[in-house]
């Protein structure tokens, strides 16, 4: 009987429980024993109780749940060969010869790096006499499949991220009560969201709302930015509106790389010699990965660890370590370690202050 593991790693999101649910019952259902590593590759390195056998029913009434109730830890000692020797030890003492990971790209990258080393990790165990040839013999090839669990929609190659819809619609929400009170008192709010390398969430949330200006990552504004944003605030209170809405990315700068504060663009709004509005700050923080998962989250979650088992299962030492994408609203499979490349190199140009490319890198991405 075929034992596969499943995790949740990096930043929770929405729809990881769904992911479990689905990864668990269709193990089952194909006739393989299910494993839940807690707390992310903490579990996999301590091992123990934190590597647990599934049922059907364990996972019943999850699948709209938030967080992940497995549990997800930042672990540095996966980071060195020494805690992945540890967490291969951990797997081959419970049998487990496939793993699926629901990560953001840090997660993913570490499991791609641990499927890589397995065969000398293997060596090296026989070698320090922890387990004999014969032990290891049925746990040659180690199948590895990612799901990509993240609110921030921040993966290259994936139409959608688990969570990032949850997300989203949760920051509507929030705008929606603000802009009760703002409209009531005419004032102008600031509204930080989540999204460092990534303004998906800023964009698509500046979209649902209306919101009448953005910051993201990606696209800084022109140099005159300041100007721009007075005049189209202007504009639409000459219009008639009580409320403003401006969005920053937390990620969010001028084309000169100069963080732009929620405080900076308060300010200005405020300021006693231009639009004098009053203006307030609301950062919407871990509010974003809070509460149940949307519809299409618990979709996504579902269809996707269903196929996430079966590439698990279907997977040779010969094929790529894959991850399961959306694209174009049909689950697929594609090759894990390009997508990280791409998700890298947008970051990389962000951090150096090549909006240019950074742009470019993004439109290849909807493009493909
Ligand atoms: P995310 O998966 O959300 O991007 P992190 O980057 O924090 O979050 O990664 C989660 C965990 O994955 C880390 O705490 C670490 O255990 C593991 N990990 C991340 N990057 C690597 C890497 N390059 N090599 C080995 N393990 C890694």
């Amino acid at each position: 009987k075929k034992k596969i593991a499943m995790m949740t790693s990096g930043g929770d999101a929405q729809g990881m429980n769904g992911v479990i649910r689905a990864c668990v019952r269709t193990a089952i259902h194909m006739g393989c024993d299910a494993f839940c590593v807690y707390e992310g590759y903490e579990g996999l390195v301590q091992g123990g109780d934190l590597i647990r056998k599934m049922e059907w029913h364990d996972v019943r009434g999850w699948l709209s749940e938030g967080g992940t109730l497995i549990g997800t830890a930042r672990c540095m000692a996966f980071y060195e060969r020494a805690g992945r020797l540890q967490a291969a030890k951990n797997m081959i003492l419970h049998g487990i010869d496939a793993l699926i990971i629901c990560g953001g790209d840090g997660s993913l990258t570490g499991a791609d790096k641990f499927r890589a080393e397995w065969p000398s990790l293997l060596e090296e165990l026989v070698s320090t006499k922890q387990f004999t040839r014969e032990q290891i013999e049925p746990h040659k090839h180690l199948n590895i499949v990612g799901l990509v669990g993240s609110i921030d929609n921040d993966l290259s190659g994936t139409d959608a991220t688990i969570g990032c819809y949850s997300a989203l619609t949760r920051i509507c929400e929030m705008v929606d009560y603000i802009e009760a009170t703002a409209s009531s008192h005419s004032r102008a709010f600031v509204i930080e969201v989540m999204g460092r390398h990534c303004g998906w969430l800023a964009l698509m949330a500046g979209v649902a709302t209306g919101a009448d200006f953005i910051f993201i990552p990606e696209k800084p504004r022109e140099d005159n930015w300041r100007e721009e944003m007075c005049g189209i605030v202007q504009k639409h209170r000459t219009l008639g509106k009580r409320k403003t809405i401006v969005i920053v990315a937390e990620g969010a700068h001028d084309r000169e790389g100069q963080k732009i504060t929620p405080e900076m663009v308060r300010e200005l709004l405020a300021d006693k010699s231009g639009l004098a509005i009053d203006s307030r700050i609301t950062t919407l923080g871990h509010v974003q990965r809070g509460g149940v998962a949307v519809a299409y989250d618990r979709m996504l979650a579902t269809l996707q660890g269903v196929e996430a088992v079966k590439a698990v299962l279907e997977a040779t030492p010969e094929t790529e370590t894959c991850f399961i994408a959306v694209t174009e609203n049909k689950i697929v499979r594609k090759p894990l370690m390009k997508a990280v490349e791409d998700t890298k190199a947008v970051a990389a140009a962000i951090e150096a202050h090549d909006f240019d490319k950074a742009m470019s890198l993004r439109d290849a991405e909807f493009s493909d």
